[in-house]
């Protein structure tokens, strides 16, 4: 029955009724398919602050794609005034670089900006705010400043969201501009279709090649828990598709599902218990036989809520236990034994309920908050900075999944509108923000716990 009023609503008829009504239609969202040539396309607007330090960078990047790029007037000056800066009647893309904007005032260039071309967003469309992080600035008026652009990218992605487009900024460290090109070319794309109001934290790293934009794992072995159903199945489809093996765990009784998404990846099936005592050496074995590991993600989890006065003591400790405990047993199994080769990724998955907190929900919040932590931490490390090991986690909202098919008809519209893209996000989603932080070109990308959720209301 559910069915059916779902499909009424987003036929044709379904959608003009619920217009007429006053209810958002949210704009289908552009994902990447792999006939896409270049990771971008379309008319581009750079923009800039005085005394704007990333320019040439951007300009380099947009040279490697199918972009038609215009200068604002600002930005063809600082570049030597020999850009072409003549205009576009719309733009896929906006971008703005604040890297040099000392003092509260100089921030008017980017009123300037968008207030004059913000108009000429296409749909689906990207926005971009380049900065340096605030903690390390030389000034207390131009740490303010560069924290301004956080709260100005978030709100300009609320602005903008409505038609399927998305704002961010990136922040990139001194000594990090050459790190800067794997998440300017992720924004950019329709790969990060479902990311919006996101702070991306560049650092300095070495290994920045830019590879090929259809396999940039080519080579790489990459370990998926929880990998034969819902976002589990969806990144290791992502991850066998820009080219890597996938090593995929699960639970026993999930083996025939294991089996099938393993067979059709070309991968490996690995059937243990991540909780067991013996899973990582289990694990690490399977992974040496292979010549080591290069992308773990760690995405088994489970919910068991309850209210705490009524939550059992074994649900709690088990919630803890799956998605947050043993996935640190393995990483640190697979680092004790050398098992993860330089250059690698440790992602983990956390949750906006891990950061929002949720009724019914404080060991699972707990769990995914506890997976932030632990990528805090361990992006401090030098055993990993060493050996160019990054470690992220990602955060995902409103997901379409069989979890949250689950969840009452009426409930579950409301909430997956609470957003600023007004529509639940797809495990592919989940996935290419994945597959990013694995990109060899991303080592500069590390202690970042990215939200993939549409820009939610909650969670802050
Ligand atoms: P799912 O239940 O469909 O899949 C989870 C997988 O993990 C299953 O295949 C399960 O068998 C496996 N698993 C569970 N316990 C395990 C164990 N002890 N050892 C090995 N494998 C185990 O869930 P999903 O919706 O695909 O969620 C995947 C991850 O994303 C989870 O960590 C979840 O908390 C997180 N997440 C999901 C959403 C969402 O909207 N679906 C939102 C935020 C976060």
């Amino acid at each position: 029955m559910s069915d059916r009023i779902e499909k009424l609503i987003n036929s044709a008829a379904g959608k003009k009724l619920l217009g007429a009504m006053g209810v958002t239609v949210p704009t289908e969202l552009l994902r990447y398919d792999t006939t896409q040539h270049s990771y971008f396309s379309g008319a581009v607007l750079v923009g800039a602050g005085d005394n704007a330090q990333l320019l040439s960078r951007v300009q380099s990047n947009f040279a490697e794609s199918d972009a038609q790029v215009f200068y604002s007037p600002e930005a063809a000056t600082q570049l030597g005034g020999n850009t072409d800066s003549n205009t576009a009647e719309r733009y896929q893309a906006l971008v703005f670089d604040g890297s040099g904007l000392l003092d509260a005032t100089e921030l008017v260039s980017a009123y300037r900006f968008f207030n004059a071309n913000i108009r000429k967003l296409k749909s689906s469309g990207r926005i971009v705010i380049l900065g340096r992080p605030h903690l390390l600035c030389a000034t207390p008026e131009a740490a303010a400043t560069q924290r301004s652009l956080e709260g100005l990218s978030r709100s300009l992605a609320k602005e903008v969201g409505s038609k399927g487009a998305t704002a961010q900024l990136i922040t990139v460290a001194d000594g990090a501009d050459a790190n800067l090109d794997s998440s300017l070319r992720f924004i950019l794309s329709p790969k990060s279709a479902y990311i919006s109001g996101q702070v991306i934290k560049v650092r300095a790293a070495s290994a920045n090649t830019i590879s090929d934009w259809h396999k940039p794992l080519a080579g790489k072995i990459a370990l998926v828990t929880g990998a034969s159903r819902g976002i589990g199945e969806a990144i290791a489809d992502t991850l066998a598709r820009d080219g890597a093996t996938v090593v995929g765990v699960d639970v026993a009784p999930m083996e025939t599902d294991l089996n099938k998404v393993m067979t059709r990846l070309n991968g490996k099936a690995v059937i243990a218990d991540i909780t067991s005592a013996d899973a990582p050496a289990i694990i690490t074995k399977a992974l040496g036989e292979l010549g080591g590991v290069d992308i773990i993600v760690h995405n088994a989890g489970v919910t068991r809520d309850k209210t705490i006065a009524n939550m059992s003591e074994p649900h709690w400790q088990m919630t803890l236990d799956i998605n947050l405990a043993a996935a640190q047993r393995i990483t640190a199994e697979l680092l004790k034994t050398n098992t993860i080769n330089d250059g690698g990724s440790i992602i983990g998955v956390s949750s906006m309920n891990g950061i929002g907190g949720q009724r019914g929900q404080t060991n699972y919040a707990a769990s995914k908050a506890g997976v932030i932590g632990y990528v805090d931490f361990m992006a401090q490390s030098k055993e990993l900075a060493d050996k160019n090991i990054t470690v992220n986690a990602v955060a995902p909202g409103f997901i379409e999944t069989a979890m949250t098919a689950a969840i009452p008809l009426f409930t579950r519209m409301f909430g997956r509108r609470l957003n600023s893209l007004s529509q639940g996000g797809l495990p592919v989603d989940v996935a290419e923000t994945i597959s990013f932080f694995g990109n060899p070109a991303s080592r500069g990308v590390s202690g970042n716990t990215v939200r993939v959720c549409g820009q939610s209301w909650f969670g802050a």
